[in-house]
């Protein structure tokens, strides 16, 4: 039996002049997403995306996984498709839905008939179909207002398709549409997550890690990079760029004063991500900074960081509760990896008794004795680039 995955876009169609870039980015992603997976046919038409499989070897059920995980996308279904014939879609939902009505209790069957041309209006086939199914599966009921199954038939211009209930998309807005923004990563549980929602309002991400070897391990690096891989399969390729900052750390450590060690850190973390945004094309830096969390995460704190940088920074996770983090974060698979224990930049050189209230001026100050600029200069010297989301076979080790 032949089978189609039927796309439905999610904000897209509120978006009117811009829904057809809106949705060639969409079409743009998914063909990308699914290339490995063997030959599709991506398609749109009537306000549904058509994913195809043109080959034997296509592989549908890795391609449905895939496209759970694509924004701009509010649901889709997997659809088998049958002649534009009453009989053909009544025997090709009996068979194509056997395990779904076998669960059911109570159905009813909703069709959408956009081609006009077909001789039975939506309510006829809905009915002919619903007899037939009950003759079928004498242990069904019909419920109108609230069935286990709904049984749907679409009378399309390219042949008849018939599914069951379908599944959620993962929402948002195509990747790409949003502009580009650079992701700070650690290896912690927040960041990932903002990065992920960031991605869900269209952002594309570049993603920026901080370490400072010997303090930082090549391992903590290689979590970074698993992390990155878990957000890609819904963010799509990015690149990502590690920044040597052992040198800045030690020079803070040595020449300003203790409790204003995290708070200078973060604002060269800004210098040098600004500069590396600017270069990537970046309009935006993100953190996932929650407010309260630590103590670089008070207003005060937030505000002697903002100064640092000019372009807009976006904390997603402003107004979170880490519990709520924590929920996004096992969904999106990220969880298990972030809890591995390695150690991270920000946490090598912690001071005991941080200020939590810094004061502009006096951080200011306080980082006069310090060679800003060529210290930056210096750490962009000698980035590494690091590409991500490239190999995208689901069958692949971990
Ligand atoms: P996370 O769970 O993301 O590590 P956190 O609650 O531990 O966040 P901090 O460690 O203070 O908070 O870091 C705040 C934010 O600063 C992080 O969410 C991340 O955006 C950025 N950040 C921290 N460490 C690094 C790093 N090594 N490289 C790049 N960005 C970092
Ligand atoms: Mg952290």
């Amino acid at each position: 039996m032949q089978e189609t995955i039927l796309i439905k876009l999610g904000e897209l169609v509120l978006k009117g002049l811009n829904r057809k870039t809106f949705e060639s980015t969409l079409l743009k992603n998914i063909r990308r997403r699914l290339s490995g997976l063997g030959d599709f046919e991506v398609k749109s038409a009537q306000s549904t995306i058509y994913v195809i499989p043109k080959t034997e070897e296509s592989d549908l059920d890795a391609a449905e996984e895939r496209i759970g995980k694509i924004f701009g996308i509010v649901s889709y279904s997997r659809a088998c498709v049958a002649e534009k014939d009453l009989a053909a879609i009544r025997e090709a939902a009996g068979e194509y839905l056997r395990d779904e009505l076998l669960d059911a209790a109570t159905f009813k069957v909703e069709t959408k008939r956009s081609d006009k041309k077909f001789p039975y209006t939506s309510p006829e086939i809905s009915e002919d179909v619903g007899a037939y199914l009950l003759e079928q599966y004498p242990h069904l009921s019909v419920n109108v207002h609230e069935p286990d199954l709904i049984v749907r038939v679409e009378v399309r211009d390219f042949g008849a398709y018939v599914h069951g209930n379908p599944r959620p998309g993962a929402g948002g807005i195509p990747v790409g549409t949003g502009g580009k923004a650079a992701i700070l990563i650690s290896g912690g549980i927040d960041s990932p997550v903002a990065a992920w929602t960031m991605a869900k309002r269209g952002v594309e991400l570049t993603a920026i890690h901080f370490a400072s070897p010997p303090y930082t391990s090549q391992r903590a690096e290689e979590k970074v990079v698993r992390l990155l891989e878990k957000v890609s399969e819904y963010s799509g390729r990015m690149e990502m760029i590690t920044v040597p900052f052992t040198h800045i750390q030690e020079e803070i450590l040595a020449k300003c004063p203790e409790e204003l060690f995290t708070i200078i850190m973060r604002r060269f973390m800004m210098r040098a991500a600004e500069k590396i945004a600017r270069k990537t094309g970046c309009q935006a830096l993100i953190t996932g900074e929650s407010l309260g969390q630590v103590a670089s995460q008070t207003i005060q704190a937030i505000a002697c960081t903002d100064a640092a940088a000019h372009l807009p920074i976006f904390r997603p996770l402003i107004g979170s509760d880490k519990a709520e983090i924590v929920a996004t974060s096992y969904k999106i698979g990220t969880y298990d990896i972030s809890i591995e224990p390695y150690e991270d930049c920000c946490t090598v050189f912690t001071p005991k008794h941080p200020r939590t209230r810094p004061i502009l001026h006096i951080v200011e100050t306080a980082e006069m004795a310090l060679d800003a600029e060529a210290l930056i200069d210096e750490c962009l010297q000698n980035l590494k680039y690091t590409k991500i989301g490239w190999r995208r076979r689901t069958d692949r080790e971990d």
